[in-house]
């Protein structure tokens, strides 16, 4: 395929500007580039045709399956574009008088109130702009509070093997030491592990839930108690909250500090690579150091901006994403609390019947009830026909699905992590299923045609090592 800068002729174009219906400004000469930009001179038609032959060679939740566990690629209604799409809304400034954005800032103010009832955290910033975002800025009020108490002995986050590798990696930016703690044998926080870990130096825990197994911790009351007793703090990795939320509620679990992620959970398409949003939200006494400015009612019912009073300063220009935020506010709306209670019991519905129909051929990594995902190891098909996880994973584009996360997390063995969501239906997911067993009988009768799958899609294995070491993320016009 053609790239777009492969096409056109020169001085070809579009005419679709309006007639200038201002002065014509003529910038300073040196300010002027020396050379045009080499921009591709196409017309319209190769500019619409591009693009639509681009979105064929892809697979979205729009072609079909796409069970990417840790990711909620779920179906997001387009009501919630419309609404984000809301000329109110694209056409406000950050720097517009209060008095002229009282709806904009309303959708902050009711949002927050709506994910604190979701959390059962007090106060939120919609300023991080992805879920590690969400993170470092947890972390960062997590270390403010010890600050602000002269505690600066605290250098230490604990981390459970089965947190999302992001856990670590925020706590690592955010200067702090990582203690790594194994899971026990049923995939859950090993107590005493923990207990041994936490001291005077612990900052606090961070803690993915339900974790990267699949898994909601039976022990969450027990191990919020003991990072609290040893004066650390609770992190609560919410990034997929899909089947928890109307359920239970990291506060009242005992947590302290948490994020969720816009895009997986409330209705932000993602997998393009954003926008996306990770809010923080925090107990009532921590909302004192939270970054940015919050809408707050004023005596006149008209809403503010005030910056809290140890705030951290900012984390990203203005209110982060704000249309993610309208998108999320739209999706809860219309959901209502027994529409998120239905989404979150169908999100384990889901993982679970999947779980269960291909226990006899790939056993749960950890076979108990999950929750919105799980994750089964391929290691035993691999040791007895030389089939891996990436060869099935590619096998199932053959199929029209999108193959799961695969080789994450790092603690299971030919890992394919699936997370079928609660948008499908059960004819969808008996057709990957059946997909799954077609591939498992050709890993004993066929193993060759997996190794070299998938046979019918536009580009079958590219070099992902040179893909990822070497990437080419520019064009470079040939001369
Ligand atoms: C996706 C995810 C993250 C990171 O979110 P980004 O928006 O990709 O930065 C963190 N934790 C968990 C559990 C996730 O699934």
């Amino acid at each position: 395929m053609k790239l777009i800068f492969e096409r056109g002729q020169e001085g070809r174009h579009l005419s679709i500007l309006p007639k200038l219906d201002v002065p014509a400004y003529q910038p300073d000469e040196a300010l002027l580039r020396a050379q045009a930009p080499a921009l591709p001179e196409v017309s319209e038609t190769e500019i619409s045709r591009h693009y639509s032959a681009l979105e064929r060679r892809a697979h979205g939740v729009n072609n079909g399956f796409y069970p990417l566990g840790s990711c909620t690629m779920k179906y997001n209604p387009s009501i919630d574009e419309e609404m984000a799409a809301l000329p109110g809304f694209t056409n406000v400034h950050p720097l517009q008088a209060e008095k002229t954005v009282q709806g904009a800032l309303e959708v902050l103010e009711k949002m927050e109130e709506k994910l604190s009832a979701i959390t059962g955290l007090k106060y939120f910033t919609f300023q991080p702009a992805a879920g590690a975002h969400g993170e470092f800025t947890g972390l960062l009020v997590i270390k403010a509070y010890h600050k602000d108490r002269g505690d600066e002995a605290r250098k230490k986050i604990i981390v459970p093997d089965s947190a999302h590798g992001t856990n670590p990696a925020s706590a690592a930016m955010c200067g702090y030491e990582v203690v790594n703690i194994p899971s026990a044998s049923d995939g859950c926080v090993d107590l005493d592990a923990l207990k041994a870990a936490v001291g005077p130096d612990t900052a606090g825990l961070m803690l993915t839930n339900p974790n990267t197994v699949g898994i909601f911790d039976k022990n969450i009351e027990e191990i919020t108690r003991i990072v609290h007793e040893a004066g650390g703090l609770c992190y609560y990795d919410g990034a997929n909250l899909n089947a928890v939320m109307g359920i239970a509620r990291p506060g009242d679990m005992g947590f302290d500090v948490m994020h969720l992620n816009l895009h997986k959970t409330f209705a932000t398409p993602h997998g393009g690579g954003g926008p996306g949003s990770g809010p923080v939200g925090v107990r009532e006494d921590l909302g004192k150091f939270l970054p940015g400015f919050r809408p707050v009612r004023g005596e006149d019912g008209e809403l503010h901006l005030a910056q809290p009073e140890k705030s951290l300063g900012s984390m990203r220009s203005f209110f982060g994403n704000f249309l993610v935020v309208v998108k999320a506010l739209t999706y809860v709306t219309m959901l209502g609390r027994e529409g998120v209670l239905e989404a979150s019991r169908n999100a384990v519905l889901n993982a679970n019947y999947m779980r269960k129909a291909l226990e006899d051929i790939f056993p749960a990594a950890f076979p108990v009830t999950c929750m919105h995902e799980f994750v089964i190891s391929l290691d035993k098909l691999h040791k007895e026909t030389g089939v891996s996880a990436l060869d099935a994973a590619k096998a199932l584009l053959d199929y029209g699905i999108h193959p799961p996360t695969m080789y994450f997390p790092l603690i299971v063995h030919e890992a394919l992590m699936i997370e079928p969501t609660e948008t499908e239906t059960k004819e969808t997911m008996d057709e990957a299923i059946q997909a799954i067993r077609e591939i498992y009988e050709r890993a004993y009768s066929d193993p060759e045609s997996l190794h070299h799958a998938p046979h019918h899609t536009v580009i079958g294995r590219p070099d992902e090592v040179t893909a990822a070491r070497k990437p080419k993320l520019r064009y470079q016009k040939e001369v």
